[in-house]
């Protein structure tokens, strides 16, 4: 499998190349095309698999083929990655910025340590990615207006260290928020909790470890 045989946006196609990105990774090989069927995925992966990439590039071309299809004034965010820590978030971030250069995907950090507001008003601007912690998020969704309605993909990383901080009820109540989305779960262990929260989300599940 290429990045080319997956029937990826052209423009995302340069920026995976510019990136060297040459070759996926196996964990990209086998969640990068479930992904893009809009498979429900529970990940066993490690950090340095190439693991994020493997999120970021179905986030990446859902964002670029929903905002072509659906041309509209209103830009509401259309995919969401929750992750234990700033850190974390911080590095997706990087990362979906290298991806989505030149295309429609604009992404909000929602972590504790910034200014809400200014957090708030990017996302209003009209942003395709929510990137945050839970308990920034929960705030988000509880104390402001943000029309978390066409939220189509749900991303959780690193879910068994979200678990191991206590998240476990605001992920489901993120979670319960939305409406239906695909949900591609990540963890570096699949502890009898994480397996149980992902089947509480989605039926029909595909196992991935690479
Ligand atoms: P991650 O496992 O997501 O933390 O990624 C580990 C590192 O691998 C990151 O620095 C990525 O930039 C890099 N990376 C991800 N996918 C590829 C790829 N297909 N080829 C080369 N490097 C990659």
């Amino acid at each position: 499998l290429s990045f080319s045989s997956c029937n990826l946006p052209q423009k995302l196609l340069q920026n995976l190349e510019a990136a060297g990105y040459d070759i996926p990774t196996p964990v990209q090989m086998q969640a990068i095309p479930a992904a893009l069927t809009g498979k429900n995925l529970l990940v066993s992966a490690d950090t340095g698999s190439g693991k994020t990439a493997s999120f970021l590039v179905p986030v990446v071309s859902h964002c670029t083929n929903f905002r072509f299809e659906h041309p509209s004034n209103k830009k509401k965010p259309l995919a969401m990655v929750l992750a234990p820590t700033r850190e974390i978030c911080v590095q997706v971030e990087e990362q979906a910025k290298l991806l989505g250069r030149g295309l429609p995907f604009k992404t909000a950090l929602v972590v504790g340590g910034d200014a809400m507001a200014g957090q708030i008003y990017r996302i209003r601007q009209g942003v395709e990615l929510i990137i945050g912690t839970p308990g920034r998020l929960i705030d988000l969704l509880i104390k402001h207006d943000v029309g978390l309605d066409e939220v189509a993909v749900l991303v959780l990383d690193e879910v068994d260290c979200m678990l191991q901080r206590g998240f476990r009820d605001q992920v489901m109540q993120i979670f319960q928020a939305l409406f239906q989305p695909q949900v591609l779960m990540y963890s570096a262990t699949i502890p009898p909790e994480v397996e149980k929260m992902a089947s509480s989300m989605a039926k029909d599940l595909v196992l991935v470890s690479a």
